[in-house]
């Protein structure tokens, strides 16, 4: 008694969390904006039903029994891990009342209104007074976990497990002397990079049809899958044998597109590689965001900004856009890993964009700590890009508001980018010393020993290991900065003809 219904439970709400996944992704891809306000309701019923569900006290009768029910079996069993993840998640969501959720979704919702109007031109002023409640709500949540040593842990441990803010200004300290450093050897000695011809006039269809050959090729099952086109891109599973992404098409650009549909790409393969009997139990889903990113990185990045990658998809690429026939192959692989630092985190290249999520760190870990008030945060924002990257924003929309992700609360959610960036480059290099094959392979477009190793060492594991435990597994190291900055330094030394 205990550990079935625990697992009868957990099953109920994975449904119930896939009907809500299907809400929001019909939200964000095919409903009506007529919807809006009636699906906000229906969201709202099945969040609540499954807090519910699971908050309940037979739920926490049950996890009682079965903790005794798996006491003596191996510790790195799945029931015993399952267990483990659930005690964690039924304590972390017991010790939140009720009362404040309702009032979060409430302050959030608002806020996120509020920012909206204030970036199309109502200003920060506009945002500030929200700004404020959403940032007293995230001080008052932490207040439900002490004891810790930083405001930012409960938070950061909320989407990286296990992680400390400590960890994470450890490894941060580490990155950006030399990031810092590479960026001002590439703009006072790197040779110019032309990108013009990515902008142009790009059919879809066209466009489409490649990043559709592009993923299959990855590996990602269409059968167990689609793809779709929404203003934001984004992945979402409803379950491992039906997981979506979107892509956003810009007739006038290839970028997004090209590197959009690897990106989600990677987040799908992992959502559809969790291991199967995993599905609908409490470890069948993924271990952090940062995991995550790390997935979506490796695809995007390591792979589809490689010399590697293109060497066997530019062909097709030229073929399908004629305007690129006369352009090179070293060219346009120069163009797609081109740096220059800019005002916009989500258009950033690889080497600047740890500096505009570490800037964002340390300001919204000032913010909580009381030591930034919110009224001074456009102008540190201003002097902290002038810092990082050598520009500042002309205006706020282009400065502190150009992020959806404090609006609805999301402190301590910025770093999961980079430490996805971080364990990208970790795994890829573990998986190319088990399979030295794998550099081959990208050449002729076979994905299969990356995809297989992938699988093996990270996807199908689901949340049975926490993200610094899933990366030791895999890789023999915790986090690091080293191999990030290794891969960067070969990179671009190449790209910009750094001697
Ligand atoms: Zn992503």
């Amino acid at each position: 008694m205990g550990l079935t219904e625990l697992k009868q439970r957990v099953a109920e709400l994975a449904n119930l969390g896939g009907a809500l996944d299907l809400l929001h992704w019909d939200l964000e891809t095919f409903m009506p904006k007529g919807g809006v306000e009636d699906r906000a309701s229906q969201v709202a019923l099945l969040g609540r039903i499954a807090h519910e569900w699971f908050v309940a006290d037979e739920v926490g009768a049950w996890l009682v029994a079965a903790e005794t029910e798996v006491r003596g079996l191996d510790p790195t069993s799945d029931d015993v891990r399952a267990v483990q993840v659930l005690r964690r998640d039924f304590d972390r969501e017991r010790k939140v009342p009720t009362a404040w959720v309702a009032e979060f979704a409430r302050t959030t919702s608002l806020a996120q209104h509020a920012w909206r109007d204030a970036r199309a031109g109502a200003g920060f002023a506009h945002f500030r007074p929200h700004l404020e409640r959403v940032l007293d709500a995230r001080r008052e949540y932490a207040g439900f976990f002490t004891p810790w040593k930083s405001v930012y842990d409960p938070l950061l441990d909320d989407f990286e497990p296990g992680t400390t803010t400590a960890d994470v200004e450890r490894v941060f300290a580490e990155l950006r002397p030399p990031l810092v450093a590479l960026v001002e050897a590439i703009r006072t000695r790197g040779r110019a990079v032309d990108a013009g011809f990515l902008d142009g006039d790009f059919d879809e269809v066209q466009q489409t049809e490649f990043g559709m050959d592009v993923l299959r090729r990855m590996g990602f099952d269409f059968d167990r899958g689609r793809q779709d086109r929404s203003a934001h891109p984004f992945t979402t599973a409803f379950s491992r044998n039906d997981v979506r992404i979107t892509t956003r098409f810009d007739r006038a650009c290839l970028s997004p597109a090209l590197f959009g549909s690897m990106h989600e790409g990677g987040h799908a393969l992992y959502e559809q590689g969790i291991a199967a009997e995993y599905a609908r139990t409490a470890l069948g889903r993924y271990a952090s965001l940062g995991i995550h990113e790390s997935q979506s990185r490796l695809w995007e990045n390591v792979v589809g900004r490689s010399r590697q990658f293109w060497k066997r998809f530019y062909p097709e690429l030229q073929r399908r856009f004629p305007t690129l026939a006369s352009v090179p192959i070293d060219s346009f692989y120069r163009a797609i890993n081109r740096v220059a630092p800019s005002l916009i985190r989500v258009e950033a290249d690889e080497v600047t964009y740890n500096l505009h999520i570490m800037m964002r760190f340390d300001l919204e870990l000032a913010l909580l700590r009381g030591d930034l008030a919110v009224a001074d945060l456009p102008t540190a924002w201003r002097e902290a890009s002038r810092a990082a990257l050598g520009i500042a924003p002309p205006d706020d929309a282009n400065g502190a508001l150009q992020d959806i992700h404090w609006s609805g609360g999301a402190f301590a959610y910025f770093p999961t980018y980079t430490i996805g960036n971080l364990a990208a480059v970790q795994l890829f290099d573990a998986a190319a010393a088990a399979v030295p094959g794998i550099p081959a392979d990208i050449e002729r477009g076979e994905f299969g020993a990356l995809l297989g190793w992938l699988r093996e060492n990270v996807h199908r594991h689901g949340r049975k290991y926490e993200p610094g435990e899933l990366l030791r597994r895999a890789t023999g190291r915790p986090l690091e900065a080293a191999p990030y900055l290794r891969y960067l330094h070969t990179k671009y030394a190449d790209v910009y003809g750094l001697g």
